[in-house]
């Protein structure tokens, strides 16, 4: 396992989560503060623009106020001047009032007196109003600014428009009480030019007087005017705020620097301050509005300065009003606000970096303390996983260990094997020598197994196991290949003699006692050799090799050891032909039952046939039944066979027998697989009954060897045959270890005294006797005794010397298909 790199990928667990989430909070902060920023500055621009805005629509509504000041003020100029006068006439009429009802014991003159003394005197509006009195009818009875006119009647008096003035308003105040009057007069101090008046007389009854004073509106249009320039130079806004007033001539009229008032602009020596003016007089005389300029001072500094201005005229009074604002005062107003902003937004950043701070802290704590329970679990995983590691290599090494080698002798197993050759091979070739493959197989290991028990065998294994590995060199090898059978490598080998030592070598290990739970055990072996280059170049093909010579071996003689040839290798692929072809040879209907003559010895006449299987196949020719039936035995096709020629010869024998009206008797050969196939009699019974045949013309014959290798299951079976009425023959008599005791026992009827023994009759003195005594032994125990492979006058003879019974042979006949046999025999 790569543990730096899992020790890195730790560190960055650890540093990653807090460093992410720093950065994350300083990303956050930035973007919000940047946002801020362009927030900021779009504010101030517009704050700017709204701020000047707000100023411009100040500006013109102070000046529209202004305008709207004097538009009432001179609006209302007559009603002004009508209570002003209607007031003072008032005063006077009532002083008149009182000072007549304060006379009335005295003449009307003297009252007269009284009262143009009281009012006489009497000045108002600033000095320019006086009362005067007429009687309705023109008499002047007071005229305190023309006194010689007193005493004079100006009823036809008219000013320069032709109105009456004395007798329009005598007659006006007698009608209705008291009267306002319109003129138009001089004046005192300006007798060129009439200005108009108005006047207003009440009447006093007592005498027929009216009692009267006039006012010049002009002059109290004067009045209302420096009322308002003293009101409007008195207007004062903001630090810098004032109203500025001049006429269409240049004079200025109100101005905040007292020094420019009543000062016409154009004698100004500052020709800024003239060219400011007639701009501003231009703008108001074409209907006014907003002006940029360069002011000739700012109040509060002192200093020049931009300016905005909104100008108006009042054009009745040719009067010019103005009012404004400066840049600067826009800009350091902005300043100020972006003071106060800039100090909000330091003390939100400061919350916001001190909440961010609180929370980035929080969260680095908390990834700080998982990182540091994961890395904990990490480690704990990580020992886990190493220990878990070590004890699946372990276990791995172990399945390796088992999947190469065998539990029982714990030598290589059939893969390793593989791999020990293909190493072998590489090594020898590069030497340019030869390598030795020896196909080892035990002789009746299944006698030993069972005999002494499974656990004996093994043992017995696990010895010769330890055994092999002893004899072992360098890169010889041994595995085992599976049951009894064990495989040698042997690379290296220089000849074949070398090749033969090693063999005798394995050899002499079976050559010692084996002592196993007490017992002692002998074991052989046969021997299978192939060599490499000589047989095949691969392992697979040298064990195929030594596999098929060791089969050969051992069909031949056990113990013994074989090194592969051509021979031998035809022979063996022959038998596999053979063994291919016979599972198809029923269907093929290559079989057929040849059927070989039984001599009667005392009479010659024929007493019975033994049929025999034939194969002839078309590949392989006509295949000898030594050589089919033992293969139809071990691939389990023996029953199938059997069945054949059992039904074939009873079908064809008992149709002989009709036909020619004999009783031949019918020997047919049983293997031992197949009697002891599951209800043989019973079936054989039926096939017997079924094909007409009667079971006493039957006989079965059985080998000898049967009867050794399983004793007591055998004899239930022969029983039931003879029970049956079945025949039963042994057959190659002499050639097994039987003992001659036990014929008495069996249920048998009859001996074939084996072919070998009637061959060597005549050579050998020890053939002689032993024929001799099996004849005796048969007749002793009732037996019928046949002679096969009888092939001479001179053995025929001597058999019927000795008393044999049956006589069956190449002398008599070879074995003969059916229609041969009825040709020869139909007559006899
Ligand atoms: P076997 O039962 O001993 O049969 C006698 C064999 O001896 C036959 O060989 C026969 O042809 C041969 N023979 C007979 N007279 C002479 C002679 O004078 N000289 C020589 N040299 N041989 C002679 P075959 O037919 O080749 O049969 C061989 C063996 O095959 C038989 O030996 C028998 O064990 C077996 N066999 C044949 N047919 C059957 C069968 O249908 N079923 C079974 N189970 N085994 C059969
Ligand atoms: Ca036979
Ligand atoms: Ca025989």
């Amino acid at each position: 396992m790569p543990i730096v790199h899992d020790k890195k990928l730790l560190q960055l667990i650890k540093v990653i989560p807090p460093v992410t989430v720093i950065a994350f909070a300083m990303l956050s902060m930035f973007v919000v503060l940047n946002h801020n920023k362009t927030l900021h500055a779009g504010d101030m621009l517009s704050l700017k623009k709204s701020f000047i805005a707000s100023e411009k629509e100040m500006i013109k509504t102070q000046v529209n106020q202004v305008i709207q000041q004097i538009t009432f003020e001179k609006n209302n100029t007559e009603a002004i001047l009508k209570s002003n006068i209607k007031n003072y006439i008032y005063q006077a009429h009532n002083i008149a009032t009182n000072i007549y009802n304060n006379n009335k014991g005295k003449t009307e003159q003297e009252v007269t007196a009284l009262i143009t003394d009281a009012l006489r005197n009497i000045r108002f509006n600033n000095g320019r109003g006086y009362f005067f009195i007429y009687k309705t009818d023109g008499l002047s009875v007071m005229h305190p600014v023309l006194p010689q006119m007193e005493g004079t009647s100006k009823i036809n008096f008219q000013d320069r428009r032709g109105n009456y003035i004395v007798r329009d308003l005598g007659q006006l105040a007698k009608d209705n009480g008291e009267a306002f009057y319109h003129w138009w007069f001089v004046k005192p101090n300006n007798k060129q030019q009439e200005f108009e008046k108005i006047g207003f007389g009440k009447h006093f009854a007592p005498y027929d007087w009216f009692i009267g004073t006039g006012e010049y509106v002009v002059d109290v249009e004067n009045d209302i005017k420096k009322r308002l320039i003293e009101r409007i130079s008195n207007i004062k806004y903001g630090q810098n705020g004032f109203i500025f007033l001049l006429d269409y001539q240049g004079n200025i009229i109100s101005h905040v620097r007292k020094n420019f008032q009543g000062t016409n602009l154009n004698n100004n020596s500052d020709n800024n301050v003239v060219e400011v003016g007639n701009r501003i007089i231009d703008v108001a005389k074409q209907g006014g509005g907003y002006l940029d300029y360069l002011s000739p001072i700012m109040p509060s500094t002192g200093q020049p300065a931009e300016k905005v201005s909104f100008i108006q005229s009042f054009s009745q009074w040719e009067w010019i009003i103005g009012t404004g604002f400066y840049k600067q005062e826009a800009d350091k107003y902005l300043a100020e606000r972006e003071k106060i902003v800039a100090q909000q937004n330091k003390s939100q950043f400061l919350n916001l970096l001190g909440l961010s701070s609180i929370v980035t802290l929080f969260f680095v704590a908390l990834s700080l303390l998982l990182t540091k329970y994961l890395s904990n679990r990490f480690s704990h995983y990580e020992t886990q996983i190493n220990s878990d590691f070590e004890e699946l290599n372990k276990v791995k090494l172990q399945l390796q260990y088992q999947a190469l080698h065998d539990t029982l002798t714990k030598l290589p197993n059939r893969v390793l094997l593989d791999d020990n050759i293909l190493q072998g091979i590489k090594l020898s070739k590069e030497s340019n020598k030869r390598l030795a493959v020896m196909f080892v197989d035990l002789d009746d290991f299944k006698k030993i197994n069972d005999l002494h028990g499974h656990s004996v065998g093994d043992k017995l294994l696990e010895a010769l196991g330890k055994g092999f590995t002893k004899i072992l060199n360098g890169y010889d090898s041994v595995a085992r290949f599976g049951g009894d059978e064990f495989i040698f490598c042997f690379p290296m080998i220089s000849d074949l003699h070398q090749a033969q030592e090693k063999i005798e070598m394995i050899q002499q290990i079976f050559n010692q006692e084996f002592i196993i739970q007490g017992k002692s055990i002998f074991s052989s072996c046969s021997i299978g050799v192939a060599m490499y280059p000589d047989d095949a170049v691969n392992a697979e093909d040298l064990i195929s090799k030594a596999d098929i010579v060791l089969y050969k071996s051992k069909s031949l003689q056990k113990g013994r050891s074989l090194f592969f040839n051509d021979a031998i290798n035809k022979q063996v692929q022959r038998d596999f032909l053979i063994e291919s072809e016979l599972r198809m040879a029923i269907a093929e209907n290559e079989l057929s039952v040849f059927y070989q003559p039984q001599i009667c010895v005392e009479t010659g006449a024929l007493k019975g046939v033994e049929a025999l299987a034939r194969w002839n196949n078309k590949a392989l020719g006509a295949v000898s039944p030594d050589e089919f039936i033992h293969l139809a035995e071990e691939i389990g096709i023996i029953s199938e066979i059997g069945d054949f020629v059992i039904t074939t010869a009873l079908n064809d024998i008992h149709a002989f027998n009709r036909v020619h009206k004999q009783a031949l008797q019918l020997s047919l050969n049983i293997s031992p697989k197949q009697l002891m196939a599951a209800n043989f009699a019973v079936n054989i019974l039926n096939t017997i009954t079924q094909s007409g045949f009667s079971p006493d013309l039957v006989m079965l014959e059985i080998t000898e060897n049967v009867l050794i290798s399983d004793l007591t299951k055998v004899t239930p079976v022969l029983n039931q045959i003879r029970d049956y009425g079945i025949q039963l023959s042994l057959d190659d008599f002499g050639t097994g270890y039987s003992s001659l005791s036990y014929l008495g026992n069996l249920p048998i009827n009859e001996i074939k005294v084996d072919r070998s023994f009637i061959n060597k009759l005549l050579v050998n003195k020890q053939s002689e006797s032993l024929v001799k005594t099996i004849i005796a032994i048969g007749q002793f125990y009732d037996l019928a005794i046949v002679a096969e492979g009888v092939e001479t006058k001179e053995q025929y003879e001597r058999l019927a010397l000795y008393n044999c019974d049956l006589i069956q042979g190449y002398y008599f006949d070879r074995p003969l298909p059916l229609t041969k046999l009825i040709e020869k025999y139909q007559t006899s």
